[in-house]
């Protein structure tokens, strides 16, 4: 992936041979998107234990935030109901005793043994008379020594972990990257910038974000970590834009536009006014000089796949290829199956192309594709991957477009006539978002539902899951199809899955013993997927027991059924999505969320605020204010652009000035090579562009 001069740079080098990682460690830092000593230099921490305040217990005052040390000499694990538990350790320094309290952790029982030191930091409340930090950050100590020094006695980084991999390790290995670079870290933003916009240079606020010395320096550092990263991914959005304007040909689309028309005219309904609007935008994209490159965003059900197949007929029709690109073989299988036989019904050749296909087979449609001999290729990411030759490519849509990010586009636009682009979401984006992010698109909106959906969204507590499954057993019995759902978070969590697997079948035991049920979850084969959705579709399931699979797009008219596992783990734009499932079909949907403790009040309240709205652009503003673009659109792996440190809302300022700044710079110098942008210059074209380039989906 590097194309730097590795041997040069220390920060260019792997972060397996770190001091402590090594490749069976390496293995866990890459499921957090770490690669390079860079990446771990630029591993920002979630928060900070301020251990510089560190007192004697006796000393620690009830109300005011402390660090305290001990030993623990007594737990004592509590079970207050069937999934709610309380776990208290006191601890002792010989200045005084305190206790920790912690909820709903019952595996914390095995951390804490009698006489185990640990640090602990939190507000002290008296209750009862007695100190107590409830919900503390903490950690256990070493055994005295050496290490303590980087873990206590001054403001101390707390990083994201996954399995595997412990807070005091990880800080040790950041801590040895951050040694091994020392001097090394190379400015990357222009001085006069630094100057006007009054940010530290780059070592010094990459040390101060791991290591602060005070909150104010933290917080100059933070700024300016922002900024980069938000300037960077603008230059590459301006420098795209530019490429557009100026150079690559765009396929030559001209009226009149039969194939369009003739499939509008073959559908079972009339389009929307919105649909006819927005194709209106599209058709003068491509038949304007500098094309189509346009983000297309509408609600659940508003019909966006019409509008992209007609937009993708405007290509064919000038004798032009398409291709439909989506985020799950379901989906691309879906597509085709309803997009295929109205398409041949106008005479215009279509095939499916996916990852679990047959190498034979596969090679078989890129041959077709190669030749021109199919007009409309529907299939998932392994439309852009290497080996694929259109004949020629003149518009390509992309749907649901969080999963897709800058760097896929970038892949599909690597021939020699930049395509047309549409990108769809069923995501609303709010517009200071989209320019951050989608600067390079022009933006068209659905808003109007072709019919109107009806679904009320209701929070339940777990203790009354029994009267749920009553009334899902009866709806169920008088027809209506449902959804259960579970989390899984992240792909690697096995609980998760197992979690979905074991419910399915105690659900068939003990729950609806009596009727139909299915499994569909991330880990089956193509196959055993497809089968799922269709028995589901058909009817023959009544129940389907799942995970976000589901989320994008899958269309079952007859479900009106969602019921919700731990809702509080999913971004509230999610769960919209997911809500977006049923109540379609003319029939009232109904979304149960089940409530347990370990939403917490937070989480509730967030959850209370979604089932008051069933506005998506609402949700989505809600969200991003209270969580961020990551835990929206999913982490790093997805392929979207996420930001790592800025929040676009509460940024915004920032971001604008980035979005400026950027402008600016590569006006007055669009190849960087005045003597004053050389940093930016190398550390973009060696580093980041290349990276961002670089289709590592898998
Ligand atoms: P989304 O925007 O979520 O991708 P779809 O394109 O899947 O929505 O459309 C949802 C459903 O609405 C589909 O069954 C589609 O056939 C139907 N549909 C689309 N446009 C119209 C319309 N103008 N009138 C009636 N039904 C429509
Ligand atoms: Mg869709």
């Amino acid at each position: 992936m590097d194309r730097g001069n590795t041997r040069e740079n220390p920060l260019r080098t792997s972060s397996q041979y770190v001091k402590g990682v090594g490749p069976a460690r390496q293995k866990l830092l890459s499921r957090l998107g770490i690669s390079t000593v860079e990446d771990l230099v630029m591993h920002v921490p979630r928060g900070y234990f301020d251990r510089s305040d560190l007192v004697p217990i006796a000393a620690a005052a009830p109300g005011k935030t402390a660090t305290v040390r001990g030993e623990v000499i007594a737990v004592h694990p509590r079970r207050l109901g069937p999934r709610r538990s309380m776990l208290t350790a006191a601890i002792d320094d010989g200045t005084g005793a305190l206790r920790l309290v912690f909820f709903n952790q019952p595996y914390l029982e095995r951390a804490f043994r009698t006489g185990t030191r640990v640090i602990a930091s939190g507000e002290v409340r008296l209750y009862r008379g007695e100190k107590q930090i409830t919900a503390p950050e903490w950690e256990r100590t070493g055994e005295g020594g050496e290490d303590d020094l980087i873990h206590a006695g001054r403001i101390v980084p707390v990083y994201p972990l996954t399995a595997g991999i412990s807070q005091r390790m990880m800080r040790r290995i950041v801590r040895e990257a951050l040694d091994r670079c020392e001097g090394a870290i190379e400015e990357n933003l222009p001085r006069h910038l630094l100057d006007e916009l009054g940010l530290p240079g780059r070592e010094e606020a990459i040390r101060q974000v791991h290591y602060p010395d005070d909150m104010v320096r933290h917080h100059e550092a933070m700024r300016r970590m922002k900024f980069e990263e938000v300037f960077f991914l603008h230059l590459l959005i301006h420098e795209r834009r530019m490429k557009i304007r100026s150079g690559a040909p765009r396929p030559a689309v001209a009226p009149p536009h039969i194939l369009t028309e003739r499939y509008i005219e073959g559908l079972p309904f009339t389009l929307t006014a919105a649909q006819r609007r927005v194709l209106g935008e599209i058709t003068a994209d491509v038949e304007s000089p500098e094309g189509l490159a346009r983000l297309l965003q509408g609600d659940v059900g508003s019909g966006k796949t019409v509008v992209a197949v007609a937009s993708m007929l405007l290509a064919v029709g000038a004798g032009y290829q398409a291709a439909l690109m989506v985020p799950t073989e379901i989906l691309a299988h879906q597509h085709a199956q309803r997009i295929g036989p109205a398409l041949e019904a106008i005479g215009v050749r279509s095939a499916l192309l996916i990852g679990s296909m047959s190498a034979a087979e596969k090679e078989r449609i890129h041959a077709l594709i190669a030749d021109g001999a199919v007009d409309v290729v529907v299939g998932t990411h392994t439309l852009i991957q290497e080996g694929i030759r259109f004949r020629q490519l003149g518009l390509a849509v992309i749907d649901e477009q969080h999963r897709f990010g800058v760097r896929q586009r970038a892949e599909l636009g690597r021939g020699d006539v930049l395509p047309h682009f549409l990108v769809m979401t069923a995501t609303p984006i709010p517009r200071s978002l989209a320019q951050t992010v989608y600067g390079d698109l022009e933006l068209s909106m659905i808003d109007e539902l072709p019919a109107p959906r009806r679904v009320r969204t209701e929070l339940v507590p777990e203790s009354r899951i029994d009267e749920v499954y009553r009334e899902v057993r009866r709806r169920l019995g008088g027809g209506a199809q449902a959804f259960i759902l579970y989390p899984l978070v992240e792909e690697s969590e096995r609980i998760d899955l197992k979690s979905a697997t074991a419910e399915f079948e105690r659900l068939g035991r003990e729950v609806f013993p009596d009727m139909p049920i299915g499994l569909l979850h991330g880990r089956m084969t193509f196959e055993e997927k497809a089968r799922a959705v269709d028995l589901f579709r058909e009817g023959a399931i009544r129940a389907l027991v799942t995970t976000t699979v589901i989320e994008v797009g899958v269309d079952i008219p007859g479900a009106s059924i969602l019921l919700i596992n731990h809702p509080e783990r999913f971004g509230l734009a999610q769960l919209h999505q997911l809500r977006g499932r049923v109540g379609r079909g003319g029939n009232e949907g109904i979304c149960y969320l089940l409530i347990g403790d370990e939403a917490g009040a937070q989480g509730e309240e967030r959850l209370r605020m979604f089932a008051g709205t069933d506005d998506g652009f609402r949700v989505a503003e809600i969200d991003l204010r209270l969580r961020g673009p990551g835990e929206i659109w999913g982490t790093r792996q997805s392929g979207y652009p996420t930001f790592r440190l800025v929040n676009p809302l509460a940024d915004r300022e920032l971001v604008e000035r980035s979005w400026e700044e950027s402008a600016r710079l590569l006006e007055n110098d669009p190849l960087l090579g005045s003597p004053a942008n050389e940093v930016v210059r190398r550390y973009y074209r060696e580093y980041y562009a290349p990276r961002m380039a670089v289709a590592d989906i898998g």
